[in-house]
């Protein structure tokens, strides 16, 4: 419990804006914790608000048990490791290392044996004496969170760390970040739009919407069962189907309109005549025997990646499917597709809320 962050009922304004929404987080120490959701959710003021960079309006921060609401940034123990180029240029890789520690007193052999030890940590060690421009770009970047390292805070912040960095750069240094995480048995609150980054960075997941958090929990958890349509569909790639559906006659099967009505059957309860949005992931979506399957669609487009082909439907709404390795199609070729029940998704139209299915097994 010790060093826990804890946000209750937490609102910003800016003006008349409501950029926070009745925030309820716990972020446990030791934890990895991803803040998602599109641009302009308020991820970066949840963030801003947690260092005290921002004043939250109303409700409590604390941090080990201690409101924070009041202190100021630098008495909060939390580091905030911005973008690689937020670097001091004019300095080397170790004073931008120490820089922090002699602004606040340490004697400079102190300070210098405090950046030996963790440019160790950071495979930094042969680049002390460089200069940020001297270096790659994922080397600043390890030079930007070293730098948070050697203050020791409670815990780090991340603010969109990767998204100056090449794709192949990008995957690499999530890796090394979160090794470093666990290396150092760290809490950390990583700030991103790309659901990619959260799911396979994070333990705990939190996915914002206009200021709200819509779901939090454990990445796989947000993937099998969205509480709502928005998370269903910002979660996972390439997304979600979603096609409009009435609960059948008999309580026991879904009518998907995509153009023409089409009927499966579910093995398990609806209510007839409801209107629902089904969702279906194009992971789950697969191919049937010629002849066969719960769906008939006309191909509209193909595109193989080679590890993996994508297909489309010539529906409304038009549905996307992957299928593992090559698939012998062509665009206009009348096929079956096939889906397990259980990986529908049912949502309420109007309220866009996650429905369980009816359990009729009595
Ligand atoms: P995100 O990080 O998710 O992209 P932000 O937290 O930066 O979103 O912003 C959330 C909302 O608050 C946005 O609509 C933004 O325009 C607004 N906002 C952010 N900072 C300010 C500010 N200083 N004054 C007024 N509005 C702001």
């Amino acid at each position: 419990m010790s060093d826990q962050i804890e946000l209750s009922g937490v609102n910003k304004y800016y003006g008349a804006y409501h950029a926070l929404r009745n925030i309820d987080l716990t972020i446990r120490k030791g934890s990895f914790t991803a803040l998602v959701g599109p641009s302009g959710c308020g991820k970066s003021t949840l963030l801003r608000s947690l260092a005290g960079l921002e004043s939250i309006s109303t409700g409590t921060l604390a941090i080990a048990g201690q409101v924070m609401n009041t202190v100021p940034p630098r008495k909060r123990d939390i580091a905030m490791v911005f973008q690689s180029y937020a670097l001091y240029p004019h300095m080397t890789v170790e004073e931008n290392l120490t820089y922090s520690l002699r602004i606040r007193g340490t004697p400079k052999a102190e300070a210098k044996r405090a950046a030996a030890e963790v440019a160790a940590t950071t495979g930094l060690s042969p680049l002390l004496g460089r200069y940020p421009r001297e270096l790659s770009g994922g080397q600043r970047q390890r030079v930007a969170m070293s730098r948070a390292i050697i203050r020791n805070p409670k815990a780090f912040l991340f603010d969109e760390p990767l998204s100056n960095l090449d794709a192949a750069l990008r995957v690499h240094m999530r890796k090394e970040i979160r090794a470093l995480h666990d290396r150092l048995g760290a809490t950390s609150v990583y700030v991103t739009h790309d659901q990619i980054e959260a799911m396979t960075m994070a333990d705990h997941v939190v996915v914002m919407r206009a200021g709200v958090i819509e779901q939090q929990g454990r990445p796989l958890d947000l993937y099998d069962r969205p509480v709502n349509r928005f998370v269903a569909g910002f979660i996972g790639s390439p997304a979600m189907n979603f096609v409009p559906a009435i609960g059948g006659p008999d309580g026991r099967s879904l009518v998907l309109d995509l153009g023409e009505r089409q009927t499966v059957a579910l093995g398990y309860g609806v209510t007839p005549g409801a209107a629902m949005t089904a969702g279906l992931r194009p992971e789950h979506i697969s191919i049937a025997a010629p002849g066969a399957g719960r769906l008939k669609v006309a191909v509209a487009t193909v595109e193989s990646t080679g590890s993996a082909t994508y297909v489309t439907t010539a529906t409304t709404p038009e549905l996307v499917l992957v299928v593992n390795g090559r698939a012998d199609l062509k665009v206009g070729d009348e096929i079956g597709l096939d889906f397990a029940p259980a990986q529908l998704h049912l949502f309420d139209t109007r309220t866009e809320r996650r429905l369980e299915a009816i359990d009729d097994a009595a």
